[in-house]
């Protein structure tokens, strides 16, 4: 039987944990914020050693997708969900359990795939209710948009560093050959520019480079590379106490999720003149592509042209930043406490969002 507790936590709006011994669910449900819409995030399903563990990291990723979609001008809130369970204990009664659980929320929760859950749970989840996205035949893999995204804020991060947009002759240094990193680095080579690519598998890294006519660099040396962009798209953490004061990079553009190490690491940033553009705004075109399929027939072309926001959005944050005297990455937390200020006042009004 499926039995589900309330977790009051101060400035989240729901927090639910559920568990289900028959079918072997323990999990945790995060909404953040519905402020400016439904609470859009993944189900992460993680062998976390203890339940506070679960409860943090699903608090802490709930939140992010609230400033994730609020920059990226989407009406969606944050939220997020995690399973604590090994990826080898995954079945069918687990994610139809997960499926009651998301339909708990009566749609102010909408899932969807995310670490070690794929299409075909999706697919089992939707079952069980109808708030579940990113199934199969709709919007797709988000990979490509997520670096046409990433693609945009480089083009707006260049002009703020260099005054214009070109990248041929310029060097980029792209951490993790992966679904996203390859994609983004076969773009800036198509513009010119000259990629460095570092990737613990060695084949994936050796690949891109022939395709790209770059150069294979250890994954131990790419962040030290001299190089203009340093681009992470591998895994987050990567610019902290013991990297910012060896990058010899003017900028930092990846996809990678939480790149700063803690909230502080963007001011050290900003003291050794790398303009980083924060990693929600410029990897959210995954994100306002699977928005596109949201009770309306996904269209791709209206998609792309939303993705746009991400260019003039990251050229808003930049001049917050200027203008107000701080790092990049409190810009993008005010330019997205603006937006759900502007939202809360008007719903206070009476006024739809
Ligand atoms: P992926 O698993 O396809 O690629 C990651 C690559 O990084 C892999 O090739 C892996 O071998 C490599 N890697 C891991 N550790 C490394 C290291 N220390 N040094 C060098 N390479 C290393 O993942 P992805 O979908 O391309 O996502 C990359 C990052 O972007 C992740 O942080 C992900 O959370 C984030 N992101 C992805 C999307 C998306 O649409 N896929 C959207 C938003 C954010």
């Amino acid at each position: 039987m499926l039995k589900i507790q309330d977790l009051p936590v101060e400035g989240y709006e729901t927090v639910r944990e559920a568990i289900d011994e028959e079918r072997g669910l323990h999990a945790i449900v995060a909404v953040h914020s519905t402020v400016l819409g439904p609470a859009l995030g993944g189900m992460r399903l993680w062998p976390y050693p203890s339940r506070e563990e679960a409860l943090n990291d699903v608090l802490r990723l709930a939140r992010g997708m609230t400033y994730k979609a609020a920059c990226a001008g989407l009406d969606l809130g944050g939220g997020k969900s995690v399973v604590i369970a090994r990826p080898e204990d995954k079945t069918e009664d687990l994610f139809l359990a997960m499926g009651e659980f998301v339909d708990s929320f009566g749609g102010s929760y909408i899932t969807a795939e995310d670490v070690n859950t794929k299409p075909a749970d999706m697919e089992i989840v939707a079952r069980r209710t109808q708030h579940v996205t990113g199934l199969q035949g709709r919007s797709g893999n988000p990979s490509p948009y997520t670096a046409h995204g990433c693609f945009l804020g480089l083009q707006a991060t260049l002009e703020e560093a260099y005054g214009d947009a070109d990248m041929s002759g310029r060097v980029f240094a792209i951490e993790g050959a992966g679904s996203v990193g390859s994609i983004y680095a076969r773009k800036i080579a198509a513009e010119g520019g000259r990629i460095l690519v570092a990737d613990i598998r060695e084949e994936a890294a050796r690949r891109l480079a022939e395709e790209t006519g770059g150069e294979v660099v250890d994954p131990e040396e790419i962040r030290f590379a001299d190089c203009d962009v340093y681009a992470p798209c591998a895994l987050g953490a990567s610019l902290n106490d013991e990297t910012i004061p060896r990058l010899r990079c003017r900028a930092v553009v990846g996809c990678a999720n939480n790149q700063l190490a803690e909230a502080r690491h963007g001011a050290m940033l900003r003291e050794r003149g790398i303009l980083y553009a924060p990693d929600y705004v410029v990897n959210a075109g995954g994100l306002i592509n699977v928005y596109n399929e949201l009770g309306q027939e996904y269209n791709e072309a209206r998609a792309l042209a939303m993705m746009e926001k991400i260019y003039h959005n990251l050229k808003a944050i930049f001049a917050i930043a200027r203008q107000e005297g701080v790092s990049t990455a409190v810009a993008a937390d005010r330019f997205a406490e603006r937006r759900l200020a502007e939202a809360a006042a008007r719903s206070e009004a009476g006024e739809s969002v």
